[in-house]
């Protein structure tokens, strides 16, 4: 085997050699930086993604090749574990390893280390699978990525353009497949029949057959890969029901990637993206390049420009949640969690008005996504439309053997059900939030200026210091206070006081 391995790895490396300078580290997003120096990084994620799956006795793991919302140039890699989740953390500090490596010598050394010290058997079969947004740098790193996949003899299957949540649909989908707990075909038309049919499902159920008025959206794809995939799955299985248009849907111009639009452009800015003329009160949405995050927006009846961002959407989902769950007359844990960036006014909102527990933590999704786990119902959305709603499995299993005494209960078990399969769970997801947010607001015969009306944001200011050394400054109380430098934190709070629901952190 050994030698068998020194052969390929050799063979393969000699296309993907790492230039000696460079320095990569494994974070939250994977590897992300300029494109042109990613070549002999995604070549050793492959290796990983490989080691991974044998680690994991052969379950599929996937490998994305997307940075999000950041400039057409650059691209980034991340591996996604069996069920949809983000790779185990302790694997994160293996890629970093790997990927500053020099020479094939020192990449086979490391295999046989990571191998011998988790007690992976190599000859135990791999599975990965690849996808990759619409950059123009997309095709040669997923080519890339499979020659690493070829060293360690890894079966792989390449679905060339999704988004990055369709991506984690699949993951898990291969591997629950024939299970009790299948989450859904394994396959790209699977994922968009798992998220229509249960929007039909809700829609049918409250208006009972009758046929209210379609629902309006209007889409910013930021000329990303949301764009075309939310337009066939609205087209092909839900124009029944909402009235669509996407506009900068300009995925084949790689260029023109989140650029003048997208919802980082339009939160950033707080404006409205290129080609947008708003009608006032009408809906509008801004997916990023990768369509993992959604924000909304409206002009008001005077025509300006109202932004209802992550906070506003977990304060909307966790509103109707509560609801429903009254409704259905049952008993659950319903959490919401945001970072020290969430608006104050929001947290006011879900605390004193929705009597809803708000639970802090660090900034990163990871951190988000463990607290939302500790609820029956977790909602998370980072203010920049990242998030989505976990359900627990014990939740889900009562609702399937609920017995309501009321058709009234029923349709409340019915809905939060559905809610609970048309959710992406695994990940942020822009289209399945966006059908989401249209559900309850077409319930709740809303426009953007009711949703908006629940609370008003605290005014607030996020500015960037540049300081000779950002590592001298260390938080505390999920990054909301500081331990150092000492004294800072209490000029910080002395100011502070002087001002009634005042906040401010470094
Ligand atoms: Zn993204």
């Amino acid at each position: 085997m050994s030698s068998q391995l020194k052969e390929q790895l050799e063979k393969y490396y000699t296309a993907h050699q790492k230039l000696k300078e460079l320095k990569f580290t494994y974070g939250t997003a994977g590897f992300r930086t300029k494109a042109n120096i990613l070549d002999s990084v995604v070549f050793v994620v492959g290796i990983l993604a490989s080691l991974r799956s044998k680690y994991l006795d052969g379950q599929t793991i996937g490998i994305m090749i997307t940075a999000s919302h950041n400039p057409p140039e650059d691209n980034g890699i991340k591996l996604i574990d069996p069920q949809g989740e983000m790779l185990e953390q302790a694997w994160e500090v293996y890629a970093t390893t790997l990927a500053n490596l020099n020479t094939s010598e020192e990449i086979y050394d490391e295999i046989i280390k990571i191998s011998t010290q988790l007690n992976i058997k190599l000859e135990t079969p791999s599975n990965v699978v690849i996808a990759r947004d619409s950059r123009v740098s997309g095709p040669a790193l997923a080519d890339a990525t499979i020659d690493g996949l070829k060293v360690l003899d890894t079966g792989y299957k390449n679905f060339d353009l999704l988004t990055t949540p369709q991506l984690h649909y699949l993951v898990r989908a291969i591997n629950t497949q024939g299970t009790p707990v299948s989450f859904g075909e394994p396959n790209e038309e699977g994922y968009f029949k798992k998220l229509s049919t249960s929007y039909k499902k809700i829609f049918d159920g409250v208006f009972d057959g009758q046929t209210p008025e379609k629902v309006k959206i209007t889409i910013d794809a930021a000329n990303g890969i949301g764009g075309p995939k939310a337009q066939h799955l609205l087209s092909k299985y839900l124009s029944d029901y909402i009235d669509f248009t996407v506009v900068n849907n300009n995925y084949s111009d790689p260029e023109a990637l989140n650029v003048g639009s997208g919802a980082d452009y339009v939160k950033t800015n707080q404006k409205l993206p290129n080609n947008v003329n708003a009608e006032p009160l009408k809906l509008y949405s801004s997916f990023d390049g990768d369509a993992d995050r959604v924000v909304f927006y409206y002009t008001d009846a005077q025509g300006v420009f109202k932004l209802l961002d992550g906070d506003k959407i977990s304060t909307l989902l966790a509103g109707f949640f509560k609801d429903l769950v009254e409704k259905s007359n049952f008993k659950a844990e319903i959490g919401v969690v945001q970072t020290a960036y969430a608006n104050g006014s929001s947290t006011n909102y879900i605390t004193d008005v929705l009597k809803v527990p708000v639970v802090c933590t660090p900034t990163g999704v990871k951190h988000l996504h463990h607290e939302a786990a500790k609820f029956d119902i977790g909602v998370y959305f980072e203010a920049n439309g990242h998030g989505t709603v976990l359900f627990s499995d014990s939740f889900i299993d009562n609702l399937k053997t609920a017995t309501p005494s009321t058709p009234h209960e029923k349709r409340a078990i019915d809905t939060l059900y559905e809610l609970s399969q048309l959710i992406n769970q695994t990940v942020g997801d822009a289209i399945s939030d966006l059908l989401a947010v249209l559900i309850v607001l077409s319930i709740k015969h809303w426009d953007p200026s009711n949703w908006d009306e629940s609370y008003t944001d605290l005014p607030n200011r996020l500015a960037k210091v540049v300081v000779p050394d950002r590592h001298v400054f260390k938080t505390t109380n999920a990054e909301r206070q500081l331990t150092s430098p000492v004294g800072l934190q209490v000029k910080i709070d002395e100011i502070v006081k002087k001002f009634q629901h005042g906040r401010s952190f470094v």
